[in-house]
């Protein structure tokens, strides 16, 4: 697939179904295989009211970057390297589907992301490689409850904590990593904004690093960093998620 041309993929549910497809305006052309496939269609086209979007990519393993962005720093010394963490899948939800807070978590906050996602193994990747191992990008949210990230050793449940992962509508590719639009709104109001060329290490910075410790493999998606000062979720919430390029992940909250 040629480097310049940009393809909206998407994993679908149409009629009972769960599908890859590629999203062309309101279209929904269904393929065979999977998002890393040769993306053949089938012939199967589908209106976007007639289907529900699922997460894009069923990811072996998330990677995420903490403090990348000056705005989120705050008072906090800057990283001399990126600073890398796990996410566990069991936290993955796709577009639409709710983010449900946890009844004795505390605050929990949105934390509006690009999300990169690997389409072959990669290892020991130089920055200058690392765009011929991304698929595409994506939008994410990687809702973090900001007392246990404070208060526990590890951020197993902070970070992964079930629903704790947002990632869709669908990965657009063709896209130049240092140049995308965040913009996070609450309920319709904007509470993030900022773009990628703000981040302290680029993304292809961090996914080169990511590598030189650890195999990346098709699928594996890496969260990028949240910009600024992010805002609190509460039961009843929209939190919406947009990226220049890509489209909007909009997520509703929900009590646990
Ligand atoms: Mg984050």
């Amino acid at each position: 697939m040629a480097r310049n041309t940009s393809l909206k993929i998407a994993r679908v549910r149409a009629e009972g179904r769960t599908s890859t497809a590629i999203i062309r305006g309101r279209r929904v052309h269904l393929v065979k295989g999977g998002p890393l496939g040769s993306l053949q269609e089938t012939g199967d086209i589908y209106p976007m009211s007639q289907v529900e979007l699922l997460a894009p990519i069923q990811p072996g393993k998330i990677v995420a970057i903490g403090l990348n962005y000056y705005t989120h720093i705050g008072d906090r010394t800057i990283p001399s390297k990126p600073e890398p963490f796990l996410k566990a899948p069991n936290s993955l939800i796709g577009p639409s589907s709710s983010i449900i807070l946890p009844p004795n978590a505390g605050r929990v906050d949105e934390e509006g992301e690009v999300v990169a996602v690997i389409s072959r193994r990669a290892k020991n990747l130089t920055e200058d490689q690392v765009d011929d191992y991304v698929l595409g990008y994506t939008c994410g949210n990687d809702v973090s409850a900001r007392e246990w990230q404070a208060g526990d050793l590890q951020w197993w449940r902070a970070k992964s904590s079930d629903t704790f992962t947002a990632m869709g509508p669908w990965i657009t590719t063709g896209l130049d990593p240092e140049a995308i639009d965040i913009e996070v709104r609450l309920n319709g109001k904007e509470v993030q904004k900022a773009s990628t060329s703000e981040m302290i290490y680029s993304v292809r910075a961090c996914i080169a690093f990511i590598t030189s410790a650890m195999t990346l493999e098709p699928g594996d998606v890496v969260y990028t960093g949240t910009p600024g000062a992010t805002s609190q979720l509460s039961a009843g919430d929209i939190v919406e998620v947009e990226l220049g390029g890509i489209g909007v992940l909009s997520n509703p909250v929900a009590a646990g």
